[in-house]
């Protein structure tokens, strides 16, 4: 198995309902080593560039709205964002966020037991977690700057467990 590093963010929405605690200790079930964390106030430049695979849909102004936390306002206009390492990771943590429609989600997963959809239409599911190991690298070093990681992660081969 891989060994791998991914992107959690925690939403405004579960920075909001107080989650950061639950969120964390269900991920912690993983048994995985958090390499980098922070608190960010999202600009709409890195929301977009974050979402850019969700340009043309149709409620992509929506998303971005959302994952800046513009309809929380002060002082919950931020994400928690951390970058996880672990064998397997991202399809193990993925499992643990659950579907991304949090009506679908396992109601056991985070997004399952604590997700919703709002009345505008958007799946409020409290977490982000990497999709893949080729897209967890372009959303750590999005979020990320390399002194902000306790493991030289990049190269990937350079990676030591
Ligand atoms: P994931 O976050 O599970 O990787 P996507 O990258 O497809 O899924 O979507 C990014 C985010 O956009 C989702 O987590 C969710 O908040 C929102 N979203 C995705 N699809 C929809 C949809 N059909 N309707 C409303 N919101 C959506």
């Amino acid at each position: 198995m891989a060994i791998e590093q991914l992107l959690i963010l925690i939403k405004p929405d579960g920075v909001k309902k107080s989650l950061t605690g639950n969120i964390l200790t269900k991920l912690s079930e993983a048994r995985m080593v958090i390499i980098g964390a922070k608190a960010v106030k999202v600009s709409k430049e890195l929301a977009e560039q974050h979402y850019y695979h969700l340009k043309d849909k149709p409620f992509f102004g929506e998303l971005v709205d959302y994952i800046q936390g513009k309809v929380y306002g002060e002082p919950w206009d931020r994400v928690l964002a951390f970058v996880y390492q672990g064998e397997d990771a991202i399809a193990r943590m993925r499992k643990i966020a659950g579907a991304t429609n949090p009506e679908e989600a396992d109601p056991i997963s985070i997004r399952g037991a604590y997700g919703r959809i709002t009345t505008k239409g958007v799946y409020e599911n409290v977490v982000h977690c990497s999709s893949d190991p080729k897209e967890a690298e372009r959303e750590i070093k999005l979020w990320f700057k390399p002194e902000e990681i306790v493991n030289k992660i990049y190269p990937t081969k350079e990676v030591t467990v």
